[in-house]
């Protein structure tokens, strides 16, 4: 993730991420509580880097924030323009952004006065394939709203991702999905989900899910593309008689499922409404100009 050379934004400071120092002491790293946020930049189509959705991006970093009761002083102007200035410092136009919220130690768990922030970036390319997963249902589900505050991107809900992405892996699936507490489809370790039949997108409603801004996004193309799309309470017999199925997210983009348990789905997916969500995504996001060629290739 870095080098030697690497800079990041440190408390209003750009810093070598091998001299940036932390608190041994923080609160954030022995209890996980913490915010962050992870969002992209794309080399567009003009050749400009651009970062998507950044405003969404540092509004929901700024509700996480509050919602765990952390202060948090910062503007978005503030940390876009930082934001670009790492980037351009590092010399990356297509790369993931890692803003965190952290706080100093605290062992009477009284409301901290202060909150400290980074943020970090790492190349990463746009994803322009094909590939389809191969998807499991995850033994753990997410955590139940009533226990943590799942609208948050908080650092200690992640440790419930780590565990059903590396039971998925250790069993020879690419990723898991995960059910509510009350057994319905719910979301990815770090993606939102959706599945297509007859041409029809469904997703889970909110209420028990991360509400993504990729998930926007989805929900976004599929009005501009005359795509019909439904929100509501999914179970997973509904994904076992689905056509196709896809994972999206900042990180994952638009990615469709091949199998779910082992079962495939029956559609060829280059011709699902999916993909074509999946293109008009990548559309999007690069800054493409022309959203129908790209639909009717
Ligand atoms: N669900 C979870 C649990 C996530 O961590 C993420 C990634 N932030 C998402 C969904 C997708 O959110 P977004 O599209 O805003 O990246």
């Amino acid at each position: 993730y870095y080098n030697s050379e690497t800079v990041l934004w440190l408390n209003g400071e750009f810093v070598k991420a091998s001299e940036a120092k932390m608190d041994f002491y923080s609160q954030s790293l022995h209890y996980g509580y913490a915010v962050f946020e992870g969002i992209r930049s794309y080399k567009t189509a003009s050749g400009e880097t651009k970062i998507f959705k950044a405003e969404e991006h540092y509004d929901r970093l700024r509700n996480s924030a509050l919602s765990m009761n952390m202060p948090y002083t910062w503007s978005n102007e503030e940390l876009i323009e930082a934001t670009y200035e790492v980037l351009r410092r590092n010399n990356f136009q297509d790369a993931y952004i890692r803003p965190v919220v952290y706080a100093p130690m605290n062992m009477s768990f009284v409301q901290n006065e202060v909150s400290y922030i980074f943020i970090e970036v790492w190349e990463m390319a746009p994803f322009f394939g094909d590939k389809l997963l191969r998807i499991m249902t995850s033994s753990f589900q997410r955590p139940n709203p009533k226990a943590f505050k799942i609208t948050a991107k908080a650092s200690g809900h992640y440790v419930n991702s780590i565990l059903a992405s590396q039971e998925a892996k250790t069993k020879g699936y690419d990723e898991a999905l995960l059910t509510d507490m009350n057994g319905f489809a719910a979301e990815g370790v770090g993606a939102n989900f959706f599945y297509e039949k007859d041409g029809k997108l469904f997703t889970p409603a909110t209420g028990n899910i991360l509400p993504g801004i990729t998930r926007a996004t989805v929900l976004e193309l599929c009005n501009e593309l005359g795509i019909e799309v439904e929100e509501k309470q999914i179970t997973l017999d509904e994904i076992n008689e689905a056509d196709a199925a896809f994972f999206c997210g900042t990180a994952a983009e638009v990615i469709g499922w091949e199998s779910f348990n082992d079962v495939k789905f029956k559609k060829n997916w280059k011709e699902t409404a999916s993909r074509k969500i999946q293109q008009a995504y990548l559309a999007r996001v690069t800054e493409a100009e022309v959203l129908t060629e790209v639909i009717a290739e």
